[in-house]
């Protein structure tokens, strides 16, 4: 519980109305979009910061008095990574989510923490730039919690990471200070790159209060297909054969027997239910490079027995196959009333076998599993839907995930490749990062945050 005191002075820091300390007001901040069935704290208190020197002056109050503090931003991670421990403060950033500068000359935008991924996006679009990193929910997620996340998508096979964007940085330390992480330039070869460590900490190192990411030239056209298989094992051939022939498509997502069924009875948007895996390809560029890639890719597809190919020559029917793809856990939710879904990723020559063996273990524990995902990466999202009131089926769930990060460990794989480690995935960690390299993890927290403050019990 945070003292009197405390609130008082956080009083006195922000305006009245931009601090919500009744319970009713507080509850739904113990909660994130994660499968966290255990109890969690409701936070103390949240606030709604407005300015870089308001979040430097709850920093200081909090290491003060010694009180936790956690970022959040819109509150879609998967991972438990915004959700308190031990109470404390919640910076809310949704009223910092201004776009403050962007340059066409030097290609790059200059954000607030609170700006919506997809916000971003439209607006240097309309001057011809483009910001690739697409995570699916990019019409509510922020670019705090990407930075935090190291958040990615679709595009990540062809464009990356947030990592790969984010060229600048100012940071709230734990003490109150401000840091600035990188420069205003392409390239950085000036001493260690401190803003790569931020990026993906979960907000365990610091408070990111302004980004600068790079852009690059919006693409002339996107062209879509659909495609599907007898067997998964010919659906990830297809894209091995693909990407060695040296076409670099921008998205390769899977949709599995059970996600392809699942889907096509939420929407009834045509989809062929009787296929054991769908691959859709997106391709961009200029339009006559476009031509010929996607001929070589239907050559491919056909050498490895895809059927039923689906080409979409219009922008609504492209918008059409990802619409049904982006519905997968809006349709996993008819199923059960709770969906998770994870996010796991090995090295592509294992990919059938995570893919094999993930089906595998989730029909020996009798759950349902759709597994959609971002091949090209090596990656995957086995969505579950469960009842987590029913007390078995969330045994049957939680081994099930346990085995899923063995097979995954096994395979040379991590167990996120986009989604974090929060709480949720915390004991799982050892699994697939040696304990030396944890070691330095714990020492470097210890060195940015003595007083670990800063969304204190994650990841570690
Ligand atoms: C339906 C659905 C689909 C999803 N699809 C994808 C996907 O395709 N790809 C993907 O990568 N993820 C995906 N996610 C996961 C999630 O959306 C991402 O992790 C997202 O980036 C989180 O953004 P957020 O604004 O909701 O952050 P939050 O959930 O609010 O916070 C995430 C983390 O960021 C920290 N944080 C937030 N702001 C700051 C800040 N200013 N400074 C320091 N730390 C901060 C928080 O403390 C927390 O640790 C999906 C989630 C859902 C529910």
């Amino acid at each position: 519980m945070l003292t009197k005191e405390l609130i008082a002075n956080i009083y006195k820091k922000v305006p009245k109305q931009n601090v919500l300390s009744k319970i009713e007001e507080r509850y739904v901040y113990a909660f994130d979009a994660s499968d966290l069935h255990e109890k969690v704290q409701i936070p103390d208190a949240v606030v709604f910061v407005e300015s870089v020197e308001q979040v430097q002056e709850i920093v200081k109050l909090a290491n003060k008095f010694k009180t936790p503090i956690i970022c959040r931003g819109a509150g879609t991670n998967t991972v438990g990574a915004c959700v308190s421990v031990h109470g404390g403060i919640v910076l809310n950033f949704s009223k910092m989510n201004k776009i403050l500068e962007i340059n066409p000359v030097n290609m790059t935008a200059r954000v607030q923490p609170g700006v919506v991924v997809g916000d971003l996006q439209k607006q240097v679009e309309k001057i011809g730039l483009y910001y690739p990193p697409d995570p699916s929910n990019l019409k509510v997620s922020t670019i705090g919690g990407s930075v935090a996340q190291n958040s990615a998508g679709a595009r990540g096979f062809k464009y990356g990471t947030t990592r790969d964007y984010v060229i600048d940085m100012l940071v709230v330390m734990a003490d109150g200070s401000v840091i600035r992480t990188g420069a205003n330039t392409i390239k950085n070869a000036a001493g260690y790159n401190l803003g790569s460590l931020f990026i993906g900490s979960e907000g365990t190192l610091g408070i990111v209060v302004e980004v600068t990411v790079k852009l690059i030239t919006k693409p002339e056209a996107s062209e879509v297909l659909l495609a599907y298989f007898d067997s998964v094992e010919e659906a990830v051939n297809s894209v091995n054969q693909i990407i060695k022939h040296q076409i670099c498509p921008t998205t390769i997502d899977l949709m599995d027997n059970n996600a392809i069924k699942t889907i096509e009875e939420y929407k009834n948007c045509g989809l062929l239910c009787d296929k054991q895996a769908a691959l859709i390809i997106e391709v961009d560029g200029f339009k006559t490079v476009i031509e010929a890639q996607m001929k070589l890719i239907c050559d491919i597809l056909n050498k490895n027995n895809a059927q039923n190919i689906k080409y979409a020559k219009q922008k609504e029917e492209a918008d059409e196959i990802w619409d049904a793809r982006h519905s997968s856990m809006a349709a996993c939710a008819q199923l059960r009333p709770n969906v998770t879904t994870d996010d796991v990723i090995v090295p592509r020559e294992n990919l059938s076998i995570l893919i094999k063996g993930i089906q595998k273990i989730c029909s020996k524990y009798d759950l349902i599993m759709c597994m959609v995902g971002h091949v090209g990466d090596g990656s995957v999202h086995p969505q579950i839907p469960i009842d987590m009131n029913d007390k078995d089926e969330y045994t049957r769930y939680k081994l099930a995930k346990s085995e899923i990060y063995d097979l995954t460990a096994r395979l040379g794989g991590i167990i996120s490749g986009e989604h974090g480690i929060g709480l949720v995935k915390k004991p799982f960690l050892p699994k697939v990062i040696d304990n030396g390299a944890i070691d330095y993890m714990r020492q470097i927290k210890k060195i940015f945050d003595p007083n670990n403050i800063l969304n204190p019990y994650k990841i570690f």
